[in-house]
Protein backbone atom coordinates (compact mmCIF):
# COMPACT_ATOMS: atom_id res chain seq x y z
CA UNK A 1 0.00 0.00 0.00
CA UNK A 2 1.18 3.38 -0.26
CA UNK A 3 1.67 5.63 3.06
CA UNK A 4 1.63 9.12 3.66
CA UNK A 5 3.13 10.06 6.99
CA UNK A 6 3.14 13.63 7.21
CA UNK A 7 5.88 14.42 10.12
CA UNK A 8 7.71 12.11 8.18
CA UNK A 9 11.09 13.26 9.12
CA UNK A 10 10.33 13.21 12.93
CA UNK A 11 11.22 11.07 16.02
CA UNK A 12 8.08 8.69 15.51
CA UNK A 13 7.59 9.59 11.90
CA UNK A 14 10.86 8.16 10.69
CA UNK A 15 10.57 5.00 12.97
CA UNK A 16 6.83 4.67 11.74
CA UNK A 17 8.76 4.76 7.98
CA UNK A 18 10.98 2.15 8.64
CA UNK A 19 8.27 -0.11 9.45
CA UNK A 20 5.98 0.17 6.46
CA UNK A 21 9.12 -0.16 4.47
CA UNK A 22 10.03 -3.48 6.27
CA UNK A 23 6.45 -4.55 5.92
CA UNK A 24 6.58 -3.72 2.13
CA UNK A 25 4.94 -0.88 1.62
CA UNK A 26 5.69 2.50 -0.05
CA UNK A 27 6.07 5.55 2.09
CA UNK A 28 5.47 9.01 1.44
CA UNK A 29 7.14 11.81 3.70
CA UNK A 30 6.23 15.24 3.71
CA UNK A 31 7.63 17.41 6.65
CA UNK A 32 9.05 21.24 6.89
CA UNK A 33 11.91 20.29 8.97
CA UNK A 34 10.74 22.50 12.15
CA UNK A 35 11.29 20.20 14.83
CA UNK A 36 11.96 16.73 12.33
CA UNK A 37 15.36 16.42 10.55
CA UNK A 38 17.14 15.31 7.45
CA UNK A 39 18.90 13.01 9.43
CA UNK A 40 16.21 11.08 10.42
CA UNK A 41 15.59 9.94 6.79
CA UNK A 42 19.06 9.94 5.98
CA UNK A 43 19.14 6.39 5.88
CA UNK A 44 16.27 5.82 3.44
CA UNK A 45 16.80 8.64 0.58
CA UNK A 46 17.83 6.22 -1.37
CA UNK A 47 15.30 3.23 -0.71
CA UNK A 48 13.06 3.03 -3.72
CA UNK A 49 10.09 3.10 -2.07
CA UNK A 50 10.49 5.49 0.06
CA UNK A 51 9.89 9.42 -0.97
CA UNK A 52 9.99 12.60 0.89
CA UNK A 53 8.54 15.90 0.44
CA UNK A 54 9.87 19.05 2.40
CA UNK A 55 7.26 21.62 3.11
CA UNK A 56 4.41 22.01 5.39
CA UNK A 57 0.83 20.44 5.34
CA UNK A 58 -0.93 24.08 5.31
CA UNK A 59 0.61 24.32 1.37
CA UNK A 60 -2.43 22.77 0.56
CA UNK A 61 -1.82 22.32 -3.20
CA UNK A 62 1.15 20.03 -2.21
CA UNK A 63 -0.82 18.12 0.32
CA UNK A 64 -3.82 17.41 -1.69
CA UNK A 65 -1.30 15.70 -4.37
CA UNK A 66 0.33 13.69 -1.74
CA UNK A 67 -3.27 13.03 -0.17
CA UNK A 68 -4.21 11.49 -3.65
CA UNK A 69 -1.47 9.38 -3.88
CA UNK A 70 -1.85 7.43 -0.95
CA UNK A 71 -4.39 4.67 0.46
CA UNK A 72 -3.95 6.10 3.74
CA UNK A 73 -2.45 9.17 5.69
CA UNK A 74 -0.99 8.86 9.34
CA UNK A 75 -0.86 12.47 10.54
CA UNK A 76 2.08 13.21 12.86
CA UNK A 77 2.95 16.48 11.95
CA UNK A 78 2.45 18.65 15.37
CA UNK A 79 4.49 21.16 17.30
CA UNK A 80 5.36 18.88 19.87
CA UNK A 81 7.62 19.19 23.38
CA UNK A 82 6.20 21.14 26.54
CA UNK A 83 9.66 23.68 25.95
CA UNK A 84 8.34 24.53 22.44
CA UNK A 85 4.73 24.82 23.46
CA UNK A 86 4.87 27.37 26.73
CA UNK A 87 7.52 29.12 24.79
CA UNK A 88 5.81 29.34 21.45
CA UNK A 89 2.04 28.68 22.06
CA UNK A 90 0.73 30.73 19.00
CA UNK A 91 2.85 28.53 16.73
CA UNK A 92 1.28 25.60 18.72
CA UNK A 93 -1.95 26.08 18.51
CA UNK A 94 -2.11 27.38 15.23
CA UNK A 95 -0.17 24.32 13.99
CA UNK A 96 -1.92 21.75 15.79
CA UNK A 97 -5.35 22.91 14.97
CA UNK A 98 -4.77 24.09 11.33
CA UNK A 99 -2.52 20.96 10.36
CA UNK A 100 -5.28 18.68 10.94
CA UNK A 101 -7.78 20.67 9.63
CA UNK A 102 -6.31 20.46 6.30
CA UNK A 103 -5.46 16.89 6.33
CA UNK A 104 -9.14 15.94 7.26
CA UNK A 105 -10.08 18.42 4.48
CA UNK A 106 -8.70 16.61 1.51
CA UNK A 107 -8.41 12.75 3.00
CA UNK A 108 -12.21 13.87 3.11
CA UNK A 109 -12.51 14.24 -0.84
CA UNK A 110 -11.99 10.33 -1.55
CA UNK A 111 -12.26 9.36 1.89
CA UNK A 112 -9.05 7.60 2.85
CA UNK A 113 -8.42 6.67 5.99
CA UNK A 114 -6.50 8.77 8.26
CA UNK A 115 -4.62 8.20 11.80
CA UNK A 116 -4.25 11.42 14.06
CA UNK A 117 -1.75 11.33 16.39
CA UNK A 118 -2.96 12.72 19.40
CA UNK A 119 -1.72 12.75 23.16
CA UNK A 120 -1.73 11.16 26.57
CA UNK A 121 -1.24 15.34 27.45
CA UNK A 122 -5.18 15.74 26.46
CA UNK A 123 -5.71 13.75 30.33
CA UNK A 124 -4.65 16.98 31.62
CA UNK A 125 -4.57 16.89 35.86
CA UNK A 126 -7.08 14.02 36.00
CA UNK A 127 -6.33 11.72 39.21
CA UNK A 128 -7.89 9.00 37.82
CA UNK A 129 -4.97 6.25 37.14
CA UNK A 130 -4.56 4.24 34.52
CA UNK A 131 -6.08 6.89 32.48
CA UNK A 132 -9.17 5.25 29.97
CA UNK A 133 -9.77 6.48 26.42
CA UNK A 134 -13.48 7.65 27.40
CA UNK A 135 -12.55 9.22 30.83
CA UNK A 136 -13.00 12.67 31.43
CA UNK A 137 -10.29 15.23 30.35
CA UNK A 138 -9.15 17.60 33.34
CA UNK A 139 -7.72 20.93 31.61
CA UNK A 140 -5.83 23.69 33.61
CA UNK A 141 -6.92 27.68 33.41
CA UNK A 142 -6.47 28.91 29.67
CA UNK A 143 -3.75 31.15 30.91
CA UNK A 144 -0.97 28.50 31.52
CA UNK A 145 -0.25 27.66 27.85
CA UNK A 146 0.68 24.30 28.67
CA UNK A 147 -2.99 23.25 28.33
CA UNK A 148 -2.96 24.87 25.07
CA UNK A 149 -1.41 21.78 23.31
CA UNK A 150 -3.95 19.52 25.35
CA UNK A 151 -6.64 21.21 23.97
CA UNK A 152 -5.38 21.60 20.41
CA UNK A 153 -5.07 17.99 20.15
CA UNK A 154 -8.30 17.81 22.43
CA UNK A 155 -9.73 19.73 19.08
CA UNK A 156 -8.16 17.59 16.59
CA UNK A 157 -9.57 14.84 17.64
CA UNK A 158 -13.47 16.46 18.37
CA UNK A 159 -13.07 17.21 14.95
CA UNK A 160 -11.92 13.98 13.70
CA UNK A 161 -14.46 12.46 15.37
CA UNK A 162 -17.48 14.75 13.52
CA UNK A 163 -15.51 13.88 9.83
CA UNK A 164 -16.65 10.53 11.19
CA UNK A 165 -19.94 11.20 12.41
CA UNK A 166 -20.91 13.61 10.20
CA UNK A 167 -19.32 12.84 6.75
CA UNK A 168 -18.25 8.77 7.13
CA UNK A 169 -14.45 9.58 6.90
CA UNK A 170 -12.71 6.72 8.14
CA UNK A 171 -10.36 8.23 11.17
CA UNK A 172 -8.35 6.30 13.65
CA UNK A 173 -7.24 8.43 16.53
CA UNK A 174 -4.25 7.24 19.14
CA UNK A 175 -2.95 9.00 22.39
CA UNK A 176 0.89 8.13 22.75
CA UNK A 177 2.25 8.11 26.31
CA UNK A 178 5.87 9.29 26.19
CA UNK A 179 7.35 7.24 23.22
CA UNK A 180 10.99 7.45 24.17
CA UNK A 181 13.87 5.57 21.46
CA UNK A 182 16.75 6.59 19.86
CA UNK A 183 16.61 10.01 17.03
CA UNK A 184 14.40 11.86 19.96
CA UNK A 185 16.02 14.84 20.37
CA UNK A 186 15.68 16.91 24.41
CA UNK A 187 15.92 20.28 22.22
CA UNK A 188 12.31 20.35 23.36
CA UNK A 189 12.28 19.29 26.93
CA UNK A 190 11.81 15.75 26.57
CA UNK A 191 13.24 14.05 29.65
CA UNK A 192 15.01 11.03 29.08
CA UNK A 193 17.34 12.46 26.07
CA UNK A 194 17.69 15.40 28.40
CA UNK A 195 18.89 13.03 31.35
CA UNK A 196 21.00 11.12 28.78
CA UNK A 197 23.01 14.23 27.47
CA UNK A 198 23.86 15.30 30.82
CA UNK A 199 25.12 12.24 32.32
CA UNK A 200 27.32 11.44 29.05
CA UNK A 201 28.47 15.29 29.64
CA UNK A 202 29.01 15.16 33.10
CA UNK A 203 26.50 17.96 33.49
CA UNK A 204 24.21 18.10 36.34
CA UNK A 205 20.64 15.31 35.76
CA UNK A 206 18.36 18.06 36.12
CA UNK A 207 15.40 17.18 38.05
CA UNK A 208 12.41 19.83 37.44
CA UNK A 209 10.02 19.62 40.55
CA UNK A 210 10.50 17.33 43.41
CA UNK A 211 11.04 14.53 40.77
CA UNK A 212 8.57 12.38 42.51
CA UNK A 213 5.83 12.93 39.38
CA UNK A 214 5.77 9.52 37.39
CA UNK A 215 5.99 8.64 34.03
CA UNK A 216 5.13 5.48 31.51
CA UNK A 217 7.88 5.64 28.72
CA UNK A 218 6.84 3.76 25.63
CA UNK A 219 9.67 2.82 23.46
CA UNK A 220 9.05 4.06 19.96
CA UNK A 221 9.41 0.55 17.90
CA UNK A 222 6.28 -0.42 20.43
CA UNK A 223 4.12 2.66 19.07
CA UNK A 224 5.26 2.55 15.38
CA UNK A 225 4.04 -1.16 15.26
CA UNK A 226 0.66 -0.35 17.38
CA UNK A 227 0.07 2.09 14.81
CA UNK A 228 1.01 0.28 11.43
CA UNK A 229 -1.18 -2.84 13.07
CA UNK A 230 -4.60 -0.62 14.18
CA UNK A 231 -5.13 0.86 10.36
CA UNK A 232 -5.03 -2.92 8.83
CA UNK A 233 -8.06 -3.05 11.60
CA UNK A 234 -11.64 -2.09 10.41
CA UNK A 235 -13.27 -2.29 13.73
CA UNK A 236 -10.35 0.71 14.69
CA UNK A 237 -12.31 3.48 13.04
CA UNK A 238 -14.23 5.98 14.72
CA UNK A 239 -12.40 4.72 17.78
CA UNK A 240 -9.46 6.13 20.36
CA UNK A 241 -6.72 4.48 21.45
CA UNK A 242 -4.21 4.58 24.06
CA UNK A 243 -0.50 3.29 23.22
CA UNK A 244 1.64 3.59 26.10
CA UNK A 245 3.39 1.00 28.15
CA UNK A 246 2.27 0.60 31.90
CA UNK A 247 5.54 0.37 33.29
CA UNK A 248 5.66 3.68 36.23
CA UNK A 249 8.55 5.66 37.03
CA UNK A 250 9.66 8.62 38.93
CA UNK A 251 11.48 10.98 37.44
CA UNK A 252 13.80 11.35 40.21
CA UNK A 253 14.15 7.29 40.17
CA UNK A 254 14.62 7.76 36.19
CA UNK A 255 18.04 10.42 36.84
CA UNK A 256 19.11 8.26 39.06
CA UNK A 257 18.51 4.84 36.98
CA UNK A 258 20.22 7.08 33.71
CA UNK A 259 22.99 8.21 35.93
CA UNK A 260 23.73 4.46 36.91
CA UNK A 261 23.43 3.20 33.42
CA UNK A 262 25.63 5.93 32.15
CA UNK A 263 28.20 5.37 35.23
CA UNK A 264 28.31 8.99 35.13
CA UNK A 265 29.60 10.80 37.86
CA UNK A 266 27.18 13.95 37.43
CA UNK A 267 25.02 15.25 40.66
CA UNK A 268 20.94 15.16 40.07
CA UNK A 269 19.93 18.35 40.73
CA UNK A 270 16.19 19.83 41.32
CA UNK A 271 14.61 23.05 39.43
CA UNK A 272 11.38 24.14 40.37
CA UNK A 273 8.56 24.17 38.11
CA UNK A 274 8.92 28.01 37.77
CA UNK A 275 12.41 28.33 36.40
CA UNK A 276 12.65 25.15 34.36
CA UNK A 277 9.68 26.50 32.22
CA UNK A 278 7.15 29.76 33.39
CA UNK A 279 5.93 30.97 36.83
CA UNK A 280 2.69 29.06 37.64
CA UNK A 281 3.45 26.06 35.70
CA UNK A 282 1.40 23.01 36.55
CA UNK A 283 2.98 19.29 35.74
CA UNK A 284 0.80 16.15 35.99
CA UNK A 285 1.67 13.84 39.45
CA UNK A 286 0.97 10.81 37.74
CA UNK A 287 0.38 9.26 34.29
CA UNK A 288 -0.18 5.63 33.15
CA UNK A 289 -1.99 4.19 30.42
CA UNK A 290 -5.11 1.65 30.60
CA UNK A 291 -3.80 -0.43 27.09
CA UNK A 292 -6.90 -2.81 27.55
CA UNK A 293 -8.63 -2.05 24.64
CA UNK A 294 -5.78 -1.86 21.73
CA UNK A 295 -4.54 -5.00 23.65
CA UNK A 296 -8.21 -6.42 22.74
CA UNK A 297 -8.26 -5.24 19.24
CA UNK A 298 -5.19 -5.82 17.78
CA UNK A 299 -3.23 -8.18 20.82
CA UNK A 300 -0.83 -5.18 21.73
CA UNK A 301 1.82 -5.79 24.02
CA UNK A 302 4.91 -3.13 24.68
CA UNK A 303 7.80 -5.27 24.37
CA UNK A 304 11.09 -2.99 25.32
CA UNK A 305 10.69 -2.13 28.62
CA UNK A 306 12.48 0.74 30.35
CA UNK A 307 16.21 -0.75 31.18
CA UNK A 308 16.31 -1.56 27.13
CA UNK A 309 14.96 1.70 25.98
CA UNK A 310 17.64 3.35 28.75
CA UNK A 311 20.61 0.94 26.76
CA UNK A 312 19.55 2.04 24.07
CA UNK A 313 19.07 5.76 23.76
CA UNK A 314 22.47 5.22 25.58
CA UNK A 315 24.44 4.16 23.28
CA UNK A 316 22.47 6.44 20.04
CA UNK A 317 23.84 9.15 22.10
CA UNK A 318 27.30 7.60 22.98
CA UNK A 319 27.41 6.72 18.90
CA UNK A 320 26.61 10.54 18.63
N1 LIG B 1 11.63 16.81 33.18
C1 LIG B 1 12.71 16.93 34.06
N2 LIG B 1 13.90 17.36 33.56
C2 LIG B 1 14.11 17.65 32.25
C3 LIG B 1 13.01 17.52 31.35
C4 LIG B 1 11.79 17.11 31.88
O1 LIG B 1 12.59 16.66 35.26
O2 LIG B 1 15.24 18.02 31.87
C5 LIG B 1 10.36 16.32 33.73
C6 LIG B 1 9.13 17.12 33.32
O3 LIG B 1 8.92 18.22 34.18
C7 LIG B 1 8.03 16.08 33.42
C8 LIG B 1 8.74 14.77 33.02
O4 LIG B 1 10.13 15.02 33.19
O5 LIG B 1 7.58 15.94 34.74
C9 LIG B 1 8.49 14.37 31.57
O6 LIG B 1 8.79 15.48 30.75
P1 LIG B 1 8.72 15.45 29.17
O7 LIG B 1 8.91 16.86 28.68
O8 LIG B 1 9.65 14.41 28.66
O9 LIG B 1 7.26 14.94 28.83
P2 LIG B 1 5.80 15.35 29.40
O10 LIG B 1 5.36 14.14 30.14
O11 LIG B 1 5.94 16.53 30.28
O12 LIG B 1 5.02 15.62 28.18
Amino acid sequence: MDFLITGGAGFIGSHLADQLLREGHRVFALDNLSTGSIANIAHLKSHPRFHYTIDTVSNEPVLAEMVDQCDVIFHLAAAVGVKLIVEAPVHTIETNVHGTEVVLKHANKKKKLVLIASTSEVYGKSTSVPFGEDDDLVLGSTKKHRWAYACSKAIDEFLALAYWKEKKLPVIIVRLFNTVGPRQTGQYGMVIPNFVRQALAGQPITVFGDGTQTRSFTYVGDVVCALAALVREPAAVGEVFNVGNTEEISIRALAERVKQMTGSHSPIVTIPYDEAYEAGFEDMPRRVPDIARIAALIGYEPKVQLDEILSRVIEYFRER
